[in-house]
């Protein structure tokens, strides 16, 4: 049976470990919260009590970790992972993280004779409960098929987005596009309510015109016309405003260095901010409405 090493059991690596438990691997899990690996724990998997003591049987190892620095320490520093793993041991690394870590740690298991891919997901808690995430990969094309048993079991659409680093590329991409138009909406739907126009009517005429994208559709900011959007429950999360400006940073600090023009995605930061600043950045992002309509 093959064994996983999952590091990392927070809200998304908690359920992550659990459904591959589910599905029969043997997994072991650690993470610096005990609560996190009793959890785990109940859930079918054995405690691991350290990363070296998680790692050192595993034949694929899986972290969800908060930021690059926590990856590169727990991947790169003498009690981690690739100083303790068992040879041929393939890592995952699911967290969302700066491109250069990414491609800085794949490079260092490289040199030690590591197969590594960078899996960033799009999804949030619920999709990583439900074992539906979708996983952008990036890594060599054999690592990528070793990957996807585990991947497999954890989501339901699995890409693979080319070399080490761009599964992250895919994401910070996606999400700095998610956070303009997401912006966009809540101004289109403001503006229709400053005329006289109501949610409801321009959501049925703009929903099925040129206008029409994901965040107005499945994600509606204005409350009324999608019913399970957070814009219903006063913007509880969902994908809380705090993640989206993480995102929102990691892809212009990637569009610097890469010299890429991104004006609306440093505005879009830039409002973001400003609900960090209003202390309502754990509203979900969609709460962006009440700082473009005058609430915050
Ligand atoms: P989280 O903060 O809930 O969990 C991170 C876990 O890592 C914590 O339990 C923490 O104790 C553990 N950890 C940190 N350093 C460690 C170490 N050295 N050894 C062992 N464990 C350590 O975060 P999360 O919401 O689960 O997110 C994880 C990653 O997934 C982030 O990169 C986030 O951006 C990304 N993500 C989150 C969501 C979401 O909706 N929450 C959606 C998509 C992607």
């Amino acid at each position: 049976m093959t064994k996983i090493g999952f590091i990392g059991l927070g809200n998304m690596g908690g359920p992550m470990a659990a459904n591959l438990a589910k599905a029969g691997f043997e997994v072991t899990a650690t993470d610096l919260s005990i609560g996190a690996v009793d959890r785990a724990v109940e859930a079918g998997c054995a405690r691991g009590a350290t990363v070296a003591d998680t790692v050192k049987e595993a034949d694929i190892v899986v972290t969800m970790l908060p930021a690059g620095a926590h990856v590169r320490s727990v991947y790169t520093e003498s009690y981690g992972v690739i100083a303790n793993a068992k040879p041929g041991a393939l890592f995952i690394d699911s967290s969302t993280i700066d491109v250069d870590s990414a491609r800085a740690v794949i490079a260092a298991a490289s040199d030690k004779g590591f197969a590594m891919v960078d899996a960033p997901v799009s999804g949030g808690v619920a999709a990583a409960t439900a074992g539906t995430l979708t996983f952008m990969v990036g890594g060599e094309a054999g690592a990528f098929e070793r990957s996807k048993p585990a991947l497999e079991k954890m989501g339901k659409n699995i890409f693979h987005a080319g070399a080490a680093g761009n599964g992250q590329v895919a994401k910070i991409c996606n999400n700095m596009l998610l956070g303009i138009s997401m912006i966009a909406t809540c101004e289109a739907f403001n503006l229709a309510d400053k005329l006289g126009l109501d949610a409801q009517t321009f959501f049925d005429i703009s929903s099925t015109a040129s206008g029409q994208c994901w965040s107005m559709t499945s994600y509606c900011p204005a409350p009324g016309p999608v019913p399970n959007a957070p814009s219903n429950r006063d913007y509880q999360p969902g994908f809380a405003a705090a993640m989206m400006l993480k995102d929102m940073r990691l892809a212009q600090e990637a569009a610097h260095k890469a010299k890429a023009a991104t004006p609306l995605g440093a505005q879009s930061e830039a409002i973001y901010a400003l609900m960090e600043a209003a202390g309502k950045d754990s509203l979900d992002f969609s709460g962006v409405m009440k700082l473009i309509n005058g609430e915050l």
